[in-house]
């Protein structure tokens, strides 16, 4: 019956693998006009989804999806996974093509870190218009240097930086609560950049030719508002230069839920257990290690048999009825005990002991202020200073500590704020 089941599991999985051959149906006039243009919009992909029927149901290309959200593996949609959905961004929206006078055709030459999504935005034209008008056979291979014809669109109002900024680019300009931002700046001199967003500093690595990034966590309970982030070039003069690049924080799609706990699992929440316990966790991911151990995307943390959330990330949650609202700082995948938990990225064991509220938990530093938690494991079978890489076993998952079930709940933390861990497996990060 076991092995029913995980063949199952996995041709479920493999169930989205029928999407590839329509990844370029040209939209019909009827879903052209019958486009709902609102607020941006996230989904959360429900049970039995593919992402044909999700851009079905909303008069989006399957494309138009997988760009805004970047899937670098469209074919592995899982249930809880949260997609925004493209087509109602306020950069397409804000100006209808048919009100903007003296629109021309132009052609643009592919720059480094652009998508067909960034492009599309900056022109102020759908997706689909670059996809027809260059024959693009798969719009996830674009190539810098690569000229794309951009029909019908208005030319894009260059930023007038101030020397030595040459560009400021966010990896998501309009951003969701609890998700990560990347910065890229572009600099004309030689120079070393600081950055602070909300009182936090923002650590920006050189990756040569006058390029940098960094990376910044957006609080998942952040008032939606437009929000400055301050960029300051240090120049070899000792002078200073600072520019404010502005960020549009939006709502997230987070439910709200009411966990029962009983009498005796529900005694762990004394209120001095959990101060001790979050001041320890606290002045840890507080650090900030000067090299990422991390490269390229994260993996999943557990097995494909036990690739089911049972609990998203940023759910508002009150305990026992009380009205003090807190947000689920991680993901929950439900998972019986003993199953294995493998290190999702390359990092160094700083935390692996018995807790009150977390049980028996694990946390993982991968450098720059960036780090990741599991907790309720059912034993620990990795020690503090362990180095681990991506892929290797740290751990069973159990029941132990504050937990309902026996499930694995995995927490990032940048900077010491909880951000969407899902958002590092679906994006190579920076
Ligand atoms: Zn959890």
């Amino acid at each position: 019956m076991k092995s029913v089941k995980n063949f199952m599991k996995v041709a479920v999985v493999l169930g989205f693998l029928v999407f590839g051959s329509s990844v370029l149906a040209s939209p019909t006039a009827a879903q052209e006009g019958n486009r709902q243009q609102q607020g941006t919009f996230v989904y959360t992909v429900q049970p039995g989804d593919t992402l044909n029927a999700i851009a079905r149901r909303f008069n989006l290309l399957p494309t138009e999806i997988a760009l805004a959200n970047r899937l670098s593996n469209v074919n592995l949609l899982f249930p809880g996974q949260q997609l925004i959905l493209p087509a109602v961004s306020p950069q397409v929206t804000a100006v209808p093509p048919t009100l903007s006078p003296g629109r021309v055709d132009q052609t643009h030459t592919v720059q480094p870190g652009e998508t067909l999504f960034t492009i599309a935005a900056a022109y102020g034209v759908s997706l689909e218009t670059i996809i027809l008008a260059n024959h693009l056979a798969n719009p996830d291979l674009l190539q810098i240097g690569q000229t794309l014809q951009i029909p019908g669109s208005s030319p894009p109002i260059p930023e007038a930086l101030a020397a030595p900024f040459a560009a400021i680019e966010l990896s998501e300009p309009t951003i969701i609560q609890g998700r990560t931002l990347v910065i890229r700046v572009k600099l004309t001199a030689a120079a070393t950049l600081s950055g602070d967003f909300e009182g936090r500093p923002i650590l920006f690595r050189d990756s040569g030719n006058g390029q940098f990034w960094g990376i910044t966590a957006i609080h998942a309970m952040t008032e939606p508002n437009v929000y400055p982030i301050k960029i300051t070039a240090n120049l070899a003069n000792s002078s200073q230069v600072t520019l404010f690049k502005e960020i549009t924080v939006v709502e997230g799609p987070y439910g709200q839920e009411n966990i029962q706990l009983d009498s005796e699992r529900g005694g762990l929440l004394d209120p001095e257990l959990i101060r001790v316990e979050q001041e320890k966790l606290d002045n840890l991911w507080s650090q900030v290690s000067p090299q990422p151990y991390w490269q390229g995307a994260f993996w999943y943390p557990v097995g494909l048999d036990s690739l089911r959330i049972t609990s998203n990330f940023g759910t508002r949650r009150s305990y026992n009825g009380s009205s003090e609202l807190t947000f689920h700082a991680g993901a929950d995948f439900g998972g019986d005990i003993g199953k294995p938990i493998y290190a999702p990225a390359a990092g160094k064991v700083v935390l692996a002991e018995k807790l009150a509220v977390r049980g028996n938990a694990v946390l993982l530093d991968h450098g720059l202020g960036l780090f990741s938690g599991y907790w309720h494991q059912s034993q620990l079978i990795v020690a503090v200073g362990q180095e681990v890489r991506q892929g290797e076993l740290i751990g069973f998952i159990g029941d132990t500590g504050l937990a309902t079930g026996s499930h694995l709940h995995w927490e990032m933390r940048l900077n010491g704020i909880a951000v969407e861990p899902l958002q590092w497996v679906q994006h190579s990060i920076p």
